[in-house]
């Protein structure tokens, strides 16, 4: 018979937009013992969950919870009970995620139209509102930080534009949630989508969102009953059209997530335990405290590659703080340089796609993996297998460039 070995991953330093490395008290978290999903016990921490979610969001909203699946199950089940068929979609496009965006809202029938802007750049927010103002969409749907570019764009003035003109305003904050604000109700954003497996530096397998009152007044229109499930006051007044998927139905999650408790899909217990812990440790380091460590290990790697004589990739304006995008040089095989990091090292960074494949390394520093211990490791690791593939780098400038940073910082 053939046998299989035992589970032994080998220990990786994580420096990629995601999957991250994850803190220890979450995977512990993860390994207690199951609980009924209707059990007061389980059903507590899921109430706590909503509770610490509306923190992280910075938002006052009844609706905070997670989807289960990765990030894009939270984007897909808001779209998904949002569009109705001839609904109009602007998507702002400036790197990977806007065409996923795109490629959702197709799906759900919608009439979608886009804007678009070089990889590398965000948008002038002068330049969406005119857009908005010409053409008020049903829906304005936007990434708050593009990964596959690694820039980051400002939605204050979109979200105001948008209440004004009574559009709903959609944005992906996958990346951004738990590294840097991502103030949905000063905002004025009327659905956002966080990730796990990003700066929150849990298992990726859920999708927190949130949304408010506008969003949930448009599903209300929409609710579909299952038919096991209905009572006598079900199924009338319906003025849209049904959501067509169950498992993305936000209606039928929201009676999931009251205290109603009508059953659908059976929770992910293991999956919420992690949220749960992961979420506790956010708020006992603290959000402000935690973007400004984003900030600090950001301004260490950047130093630290500058001075080994290497170029950024994109605006430096808008770069988010988490992801940083280098410029492969010259005739150098971005792969080989990648697979000798992992191969050598145990370091994992990753390339990038479309336009820029072959073109960019994308440098993460997200949660549990945005450390000092990280990011010396990576610009040591960087240097040796640059010298290794003969490129011309500046040799023992760039650990003690971040080793500067650090120093003053703590001064
Ligand atoms: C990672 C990411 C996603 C997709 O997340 P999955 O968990 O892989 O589904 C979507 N949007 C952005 C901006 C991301 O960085």
């Amino acid at each position: 018979m053939k046998t299989y070995k035992d589970l032994s991953p080998s220990p990786r330093t994580i420096m990629t937009p995601g999957p991250v490395e994850v803190d220890p008290r979450v995977l512990r978290a993860m390994s207690f013992p199951i609980l009924g999903q209707f059990d007061p016990e389980f059903t507590a921490l899921m109430n706590e969950t909503m509770e610490m979610l509306r923190t992280v969001f910075y938002t006052e909203n009844h609706w905070a919870y997670p989807i289960d699946g990765t990030s894009r199950s939270g984007i897909e089940a808001v779209l998904t009970s949002l569009i109705e068929p001839g609904d109009t979609v602007l998507v702002p496009i400036y790197g990977r995620f806007g065409h996923l965006l795109v490629e959702i809202s197709e799906r759900c029938g919608a009439e979608v139209t886009t804007l678009e802007q070089e990889w590398g750049k965000v948008f002038d927010p002068a330049q969406i509102i005119q857009q908005i103002r010409k053409h008020p969409p049903t829906i304005l749907a936007l990434v708050h930080g593009e990964t596959s570019t690694g820039c980051m764009q400002p939605l204050e003035e979109i979200g105001k534009a948008c209440r004004e003109l009574d559009v709903l305003l959609v944005v992906d904050a996958v990346a951004t949630l738990g590294g840097t604000k991502v103030a949905v109700d000063e905002w004025q954003l009327d659905a956002v989508i966080g990730g796990t497996q990003k700066c929150l530096s849990i298992p990726s397998g859920m999708a927190p969102i949130t949304y408010n009152q506008r969003v949930a007044d448009k599903i209300a229109k929409r609710k579909k009953v299952e038919r096991g499930l209905r009572t006598a006051e079900a199924d009338t007044a319906l003025t849209g059209r049904a959501i067509q998927s169950n498992y993305f139905d936000l209606s039928q999650l929201q009676d999931y997530w009251s205290p109603v408790r009508l059953n659908h899909h059976t929770e992910a217990t293991s999956m919420l335990y992690a949220l749960r812990e992961g979420l506790r440790i956010v708020l006992e380091e603290g959000l402000e405290a935690r973007f400004q460590r984003h900030k600090r290990h950001e301004r260490a790697l950047v130093a630290g590659l500058t001075q080994m004589g290497l170029s950024l990739f994109g605006d430096p304006h808008c770069k988010m703080p988490m992801v940083t995008c280098v410029l492969i040089p010259d005739k150098v095989d971005g792969e080989s340089v990648r697979q000798m990091l992992l191969h050598q090292f145990g370091i994992e960074i990753a390339s990038s796609f479309g336009p820029l494949q072959g073109k960019i390394w994308r440098i993460g520093t997200m949660g549990y993996s945005c450390n000092q211990k990280n990011v010396l490791h990576l610009l040591g690791a960087l240097e040796a297998t640059l010298l290794r593939h003969q490129v011309p780098i500046h040799p023992g400038l760039a650990v003690q460039a971040a080793l500067d940073v650090y120093e003053q910082e703590q001064r």
